[in-house]
């Protein structure tokens, strides 16, 4: 009975600990609010952004902004708001528990990059790879890429990829997923930063970058290489990889 009684204990214990662990716990990139949960919050935002470094690199400066969480009724999901130097917010109008794994990772690898980069960049290849972080949404876009593909939705991606602004459609959210996805499969994350990096503080334009990183000669190359990722399914297994 004692025994019984001590066994009992002893599974709870744990997990008291770690309760209250949490609820203590206080990030060194955010300051959240507008939850219950503030401290397992800050703590996942933390996991967020270490698998962030651990992908594309450390950025070299970091100032901590606040991450709050308002509610729905805005008309988007989430929102993140910077000014040259530093990240001044991240809105996120959903629950915590919708926006993980998705809408919080999104904003978080804006921000993320916006540090990385030390600059705004291009908003195609910046909402491709933050869409690429919504690690519960992955396989719900990449069905949503192949159906508006197969309806014939897509426009060329030269249209896309210079426009820096949104379209009506939302194409640049799916093509520029996709897109980003595809060239993570042929070159890693590290190799994409490098492509981006170039891309934004470089003195070459898409063409050039992908030409230098990813060797297609021409931007119609790409492309086609891209059209036979989605319609081989969009399996980053068997991509051709650059490094053999
Ligand atoms: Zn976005």
């Amino acid at each position: 009975m004692n025994r019984r009684k001590f066994l009992l204990v002893a599974a709870v214990a744990p997990f008291v600990a770690t309760a209250k662990a949490a609820d203590e716990y206080r990030s060194n990139f955010v300051e959240v609010s507008g939850v219950a949960n503030r401290g397992e919050v800050e703590r996942e935002c933390d996991a967020i952004i270490f698998r962030l470094m651990e992908r594309y690199g450390t950025p070299q400066n970091w100032e901590k902004f606040p991450v709050v969480f308002t509610g729905g009724g805005r008309g988007y999901a989430g929102c993140t708001f910077y000014q040259k130097p530093r990240v001044l917010r991240v809105e996120v109008c959903q629950t915590y528990a919708s926006a993980r794994g998705g809408t919080l990772d999104h904003e978080l690898t804006h921000a993320f990059f916006f540090y990385l980069l030390n600059d705004a960049f291009s908003l195609f290849f910046n909402e491709g790879v933050a869409q690429n972080s919504e690690y519960r949404q992955r396989d719900r876009l990449r069905q949503t890429v192949y159906r508006r593909a197969s309806n014939g939705e897509f426009i060329p991606l030269e249209r896309l990829v210079n426009r820096n602004s949104y379209d009506a459609s939302l194409l640049i959210y799916h093509q520029g997923f996709s897109v980003v996805d595809f060239l993570i499969a042929r070159g890693g994350s590290a190799w994409f930063y490098a492509f981006l990096e170039r891309l934004t503080h470089g003195d070459e334009d898409v063409s050039g970058c992908l030409k230098r990183f990813y060797g297609y000669e021409k931007f119609s190359d790409f492309e086609s290489d891209w059209w036979s990722y989605i319609d081989g399914g969009q399996n980053r297994a068997v991509v051709e990889t650059l490094i053999k």
